[in-house]
């Protein structure tokens, strides 16, 4: 993998260009694409949106996500536009598998691929060029780089400043994880220096939910929630007739995982759900606990230090075994916790 800076003197040769980013996708992962959807366009690229699968309704109103296509629906389309790419830019994962269905697409274009990712462990041999920062608060604030570091800021428009901002805002849980450092401040004072209308943003995102995902939350703190107090770790399983019942749709459980975390003392929190083809898992932990490494070895997952996710074929119930195993295993550091 060549270093991404080698790529800006290339910018500037109109070229065909997808980007994508991981199956369903977040705040961060649609705001980066979608900036630098913007900035590309900018050049006179002609550039193409592919997301793996659909996106929560909740991110439909960033600049250019109606022009994003679902890789999943029956649309020849995105087939089209990877089969003929010169660049295929991967944003927001570290490994074709996080792609799903187009992970062996992706292995077999002509395209060169471009990396431009935070999580740990990236899959280096596959991309032509990239840059993998695990310092870094988000794939949004990379891309806020990207375009200052070859020269472009000026090209930063009110559009690109939101997209930019959604992605950074979320994956910093609104500034406040670790990972905001005093660059993420400076950033966002550039940003609103663009345009920025931040507000907008926050209700965009945070003030669009209907009743039922409230009514589904109270259902899930009431019922489906265990604490372990004696691993400081809370454990949310969510059966999928909950799914049904409360009429959940993509995006409507994200976040959940982040409650337990506000209980005095709990400093691992893990939601396992039931999406009937897997159980998708998500895990959240406070301070020296390593989730990342965590969902590795027992969830087929990964991702960040404190925030992380994976995916088992097992039934509920076994996965739920699993999770109080590892607990068990993992005693020693999650008992140590001082408070
Ligand atoms: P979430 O819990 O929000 O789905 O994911 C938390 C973090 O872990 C995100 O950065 C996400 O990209 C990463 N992640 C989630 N699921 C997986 C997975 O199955 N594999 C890997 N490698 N990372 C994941
Ligand atoms: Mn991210």
């Amino acid at each position: 993998m060549k270093p991404i800076q080698d790529i800006f003197p290339l910018l500037s040769q109109p070229k065909k260009v997808v980007i994508t980013t991981h199956q369903k996708p977040d705040a961060d992962a649609m705001g980066s694409s979608l900036a630098l959807y913007h900035f590309l366009k900018g050049f006179g690229h002609s550039v193409t949106v592919v997301s793996p699968t659909n996106w929560a309704t909740f991110l439909n109103w960033m600049p250019g996500c109606k022009t994003v296509l679902d890789f999943e629906s029956p649309n020849e389309k995105s087939n089209d536009a990877i089969a003929e790419a010169d660049w295929i830019f991967c944003l927001d994962f570290n490994t074709l598998s996080r792609t799903k269905r187009m992970a062996e697409k992706l292995m077999a274009v002509k395209a060169e691929k471009i990396l431009i990712d935070h999580h740990r462990e990236p899959q280096i041999e596959v991309f032509a060029y990239g840059i993998s920062d695990t310092g870094k608060s988000s794939t949004a604030e990379m891309i806020y780089d990207f375009i200052v570091d070859s020269g472009n800021e000026d090209k930063i428009t009110p559009e690109i400043a939101e997209c930019v901002y959604a992605g950074v805002m979320t994956d910093t849980g609104s500034f406040r994880f670790p990972s905001t450092t005093a660059s993420v401040h400076k950033m966002v004072a550039k940003l609103k220096e663009k345009g920025l209308d931040h507000s907008h943003v926050h209700e965009e995102l945070f003030d669009n939910f209907l009743e039922n995902r409230f009514r589904f939350i109270g259902n899930v703190l009431l019922n489906r929630m265990q604490i372990f107090y004696e691993y400081n770790a809370a454990l949310i399983a969510i059966p999928q007739t909950d799914l049904v019942k409360y009429d959940m749709r993509t995006g409507d459980t994200e976040g959940i995982v982040n409650y337990p975390l506000s209980i005095k003392g709990i400093k691992l929190a893990a939601v396992i759900i039931d999406r009937g083809e897997e159980r998708k898992s998500s895990f959240r932990s406070k301070g020296g606990f390593d989730v990342n490494t965590f969902a590795r070895k027992y969830f087929n997952g990964g991702g960040h230090f404190n925030a992380a996710g994976g995916f088992n074929k097992e039934p509920l119930e076994e996965v739920v075994e699993k999770f109080k195993q590892a607990m068990q295993e993992n005693v020693a550091q999650l008992s140590s916790y001082q408070f």
